[in-house]
C-alpha cells in the first residue's frame, strides 16, 4: 500500500500536537501515512493550493479556516453553516471541505456523560464558540452568549438569530453573566497557557452551573474545570475535543473506525505529551 499523505495548514503553528496525534491515529489504523505541519503565511495561500491539491487531505486552522472557502470544489452542510472548514478531503484534483470541530465537541460531552440541554451559558463568540452555539441551538438549548463587552455578544446573536429564528438568545458581558445554568461553554481562550490562572467567568456563576466544558485544552485541567469540580459539576476539557475532531477527520479521509477505548487511551498519551512539551516553557502559539 503506498503511502498516503495529510498535514496541517495554518499560521504561526506553533507547537501544534497534531502530527503526533494523526500518525498515533493512523498507526492505530495500520495506515501507511505520514501527518506534516505546513506554516502557509495568508499571502503564500494562494501559491500553495496546487501542492495542497497533491495531499490526500489536510486539516486548516487560524487563519484560514474561512480563507480555504471560495477554493473548496463541494462543502459539507455543517462546515458551510459555521462559514468554517478544518478537514479538507482532496480526491483526483477536488477539494471538499468539513468541520469536524463539531463532532469533537459533541463527542467530548458524550464521553462526560454531559447533555446539551437547557439553559446553557456560552462564553466567547469566535470560532469555536460559535461552533458550540450552533449545537446548542441544534439541540434546543436557550443561550446566553457572553463576551468581555457584551458588543461581540450582540453581533454574535444577532448573527445565531438569523441562523435559528425563533430561538432563545441572548448578549451579555461576561462581567454581568448571572443565574443558574444547566450547561457552562467556555469558547474563550481564558485559562490557556501561559494564563493557566484566568478564569472568564466569576466564582459566583460557576457555582451555579451544573456541568462545564471547557474547549481550552493546554492545561488539560484549566482553573475553571478545577472549580467546577470542586463544587459537584460535570466537567470536560478541550483536549478530548480535539482528539475526536481528529478520529472525525481520519475517518472521512480513510473510513477507519475507532474503539472508544483507544481513543480514550490516545486522549491520555496527549495530555502527557502536552505536559511535557510545555513544562519547558514553550510558546503558547499551539494550533490544532
Ligand atoms: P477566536 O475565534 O479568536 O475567539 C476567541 C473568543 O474569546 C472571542 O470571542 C473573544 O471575544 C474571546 N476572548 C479572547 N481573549 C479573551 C480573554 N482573555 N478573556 C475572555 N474572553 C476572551 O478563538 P477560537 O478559535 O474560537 O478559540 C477559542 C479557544 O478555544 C482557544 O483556547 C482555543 O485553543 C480553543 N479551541 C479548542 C479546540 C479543541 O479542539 N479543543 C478547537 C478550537 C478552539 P471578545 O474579544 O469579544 O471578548
Amino acid at each position: 500500500m503506498s503511502e498516503k499523505n495529510f498535514c496541517l495548514i495554518g499560521h504561526p503553528l506553533g507547537h501544534s500536537i497534531s502530527p503526533e496525534l494523526h500518525n498515533r491515529l493512523f498507526r492505530l489504523s495500520n495506515m501507511s501515512a505520514a501527518y506534516t505541519l505546513e506554516d502557509i503565511s495568508p499571502e503564500n495561500f494562494k501559491s500553495r493550493l496546487d501542492f495542497l491539491k497533491t495531499l490526500d487531505g489536510f486539516n486548516v486552522t487560524i487563519p484560514h479556516k474561512q480563507r480555504i472557502l471560495p477554493f473548496l470544489d463541494e462543502i459539507d452542510s455543517r462546515a458551510r453553516r459555521f462559514g468554517a472548514v478544518n478537514t479538507v478531503k482532496c480526491e483526483n484534483g477536488r477539494l471538499r471541505g468539513y468541520n469536524t470541530d463539531a463532532d469533537g465537541f459533541l463527542r467530548a460531552l458524550k464521553s462526560a456523560a454531559i447533555e446539551l440541554r437547557g439553559r446553557v451559558l456560552l462564553c466567547g463568540a469566535g470560532g469555536a464558540a460559535r461552533m458550540m452555539a450552533c449545537e446548542a441551538l441544534e439541540s434546543g438549548c436557550s443561550l446566553v452568549v457572553a463576551t468581555r463587552t457584551a458588543d461581540n455578544a450582540r453581533t454574535c446573536v444577532e448573527d445565531l438569530g438569523k441562523l435559528f429564528p425563533g430561538a432563545d438568545i441572548m448578549a451579555t458581558a461576561l462581567s454581568g453573566a448571572c443565574g443558574e445554568f444547566d450547561l457552562l461553554l467556555n469558547g474563550t481562550p481564558a485559562g490557556m497557557y501561559p494564563n493557566i490562572n484566568s478564569c472568564p467567568v466569576s466564582d459566583r456563576v460557576v457555582q451555579k452551573a451544573a456541568a462545564v466544558f471547557d474547549a481550552v485544552y493546554n492545561p488539560g485541567e484549566t482553573v475553571l474545570l478545577k472549580k467546577a469540580q470542586a463544587n459537584g459539576a460535570k466537567v470536560q476539557g478541550g483536549l478530548p475535543m480535539l482528539v475526536w475532531q481528529a478520529v472525525a477527520a481520519q475517518e472521512i479521509w480513510t473510513g477507519a473506525h475507532f474503539q472508544n477505548d483507544a481513543v480514550l487511551k490516545i486522549c491520555g498519551e496527549m495530555e502527557e505529551l502536552l505536559k511535557t512539551r510545555y513544562s519547558g516553557g514553550a510558546e503558547s502559539g499551539d494550533r490544532s
